[in-house]
């Protein structure tokens, strides 16, 4: 096996040579690419710097069509729900863009004890999440990492009647072979880290100062995360730091690089643009701003290009970009977020809400701009046309890594993610939902089954009839 400390595969010599040919291509070769999207195989990379590209608007709605149809057969309308949980805003890191980084004073720091992560795990679970992602900045002291452990295991501990956590992410600062191994043994679903950008100097000149200053420590992370057994990952780049249509292509080379060596990519991509962080001046107006027609065309090259990865998107997005983006890509969204240590449970507490809404802006990462309830958000994805899952069926059946995808490239996934789907959103309609998104949601949950294949139909049907009959965490 390759020793985990190279990144060769890293070659900025292609992706230039790449990107300088990629705007030749003519019009009946990005056909011929759509038309090799559409066997759900994926695209390589000169295909997929085409597309990224392209600025013809009849071109591009060729391209926006043929991802739509991806979409629509392998993921149909479901989009997975999940929460954030911030339990740590220090750092000894110097990252420009974020407000978290060591020589902000403007912070209000906070690292919560594990009794506060269980009080936030509660609101959470309360708001009827089923699937965090534990974030926090990268500890100053080596204790930090026992206290992520525990804090996993805090909030697979907390109950709230039948409401409890089934899935417990990570995005957190890149670990050792040996610490990875203890994440996956504490029963982790996805370990997440972004590269934020895959430009080195780039890189070098937003990373100033701390551990993240290793480019290459960060780069082949995701390689001894796998190593050490955690085969479902996630990546992404920080779209605004440096040129996107870059730092995409060099993405795709990450992922190759994985496919090769572990015979699996990556589980999720995400597509966080750079939102305003508190005393971050390049987050005010960040050097390479990605326009919304840009992000609308890097999810559906991205759907494209990896048809079988999870795509995973804010809710600081307005409602069309959401509907847009759902329907071109995005498979995950978060809901309800805050990223202020203690401001779930903080803005439950009547008493708090309004020390709350302050606390955001003094100790949040960056502003998140939507503030609504997980049940507000909920109901908007119900009547756009989609709906919400809370299952968290496969990783818990051990369809994980490479069995995920051997499962699902043959399409098989979807007869369980859509009845999973539908159990676990008439779970949450049953315990959580507000009268309005309850009207919504079973609208929604008609017309999914309406669509559906008959003998898929019932034993949805039986599989929701339990639910309603009072029994819980209902999948195959
Ligand atoms: N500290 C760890 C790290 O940097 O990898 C993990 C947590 S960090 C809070 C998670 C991610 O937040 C980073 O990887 C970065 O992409 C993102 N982030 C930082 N500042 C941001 C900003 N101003 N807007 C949007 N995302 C930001
Ligand atoms: Fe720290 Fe992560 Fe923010 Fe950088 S991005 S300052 S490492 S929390």
């Amino acid at each position: 096996m390759m020793a985990s400390t190279t990144t060769d595969w890293l070659d900025e010599g292609r992706i230039a040579d790449t990107l300088a040919r990629s705007s030749t291509v003519d019009s009946g070769q990005i056909q011929a690419i759509l038309t090799k999207a559409r066997e759900l195989k994926g695209l390589a990379i000169d295909e997929v710097a085409a597309l990224l590209a392209l600025e013809q608007p009849d071109l591009l709605a060729a391209v926006f069509e043929t991802a739509r149809w991806v979409k629509n057969e392998i993921y149909g309308r479901r989009i997975v729900m999940f929460a954030p949980l911030y339990y740590s805003n220090s750092c000894c890191n110097e990252c420009v863009y974020c407000a978290f980084r060591r020589s902000n004073r403007e912070l209000a720091r906070k690292t919560l004890s594990q009794a506060q992560i269980a009080r936030e795990t509660a609101a959470l679970i309360d708001q009827g999440h089923k699937r965090l992602l534990l974030i926090a900045g990268e500890s100053v002291t080596d204790a930090g990492f026992q206290h992520l452990l525990d804090a996993i295991a805090t909030v697979y501990s907390v109950k709230r009647g039948s409401g409890e956590i089934r899935r417990v992410n990570v995005n957190v600062a890149p670990l050792s072979v040996e610490e990875f191994r203890a994440l996956k043994a504490a029963g982790i679903g996805t370990y997440q880290l972004f590269q934020e950008t895959y430009h080195r100097k780039t890189y070098a000149e937003v990373h100033i100062a701390g551990r993240k200053s290793d480019f290459d420590w960060r780069l082949n992370a995701i390689d001894r995360a796998m190593e050490a057994g955690i085969d479902d990952v996630g990546i992404g780049p920080l779209l605004g730091l440096a040129d996107w249509r870059f730092d995409l292509l060099a993405m795709m080379q990450h992922i190759a690089h994985l496919e090769e060596r572990f015979g699996v990519g990556c589980h999720t991509i995400s597509v966080p643009r750079m939102e305003p962080a508190l005393g971050s001046t390049m987050s005010e107006a960040p050097p390479h701003h990605v326009t919304d027609a840009d992000f609308k065309k890097i999810v559906a090259v991205l759907r494209l290009a990896v048809p079988y990865t999870g795509i995973i998107m804010s809710t600081r997005e307005t409602a069309e970009m959401r509907r847009d983006t759902f329907s071109l890509g995005v498979s995950q969204v978060s809901g309800g977020s805050r990223t202020d240590p203690g401001g779930y449970a903080d803005a439950a507490d009547a008493a708090g809400a309004a020390a709350a809404a302050a606390a955001a802006d003094d100790a949040g990462q960056f502003q998140v701009g939507d503030h609504r309830s997980l049940d507000d958000v909920v109901r908007d994805i119900a009547e756009v046309g989609f709906t919400p899952s809370f299952c968290t069926a496969c990783y818990r059946m051990g369809r994980t890594g490479r069995d995920f995808m051997d499962l699902a490239k043959p399409g098989l996934i979807r007869e369980m993610c859509g009845p999973n789907a539908l159990s676990t959103f008439v779970e949450y309609l049953e315990d959580y939902a507000s009268p309005a998104t309850v009207e919504a949601g079973e609208r929604a949950i008609r017309r999914e089954l309406d669509a559906m294949d008959p003998k898929i139909r019932h034993y949805s049907e039986i599989m929701i009839a339990k639910v309603r009959d009072g029994k819980r965490d209902v999948f195959r």
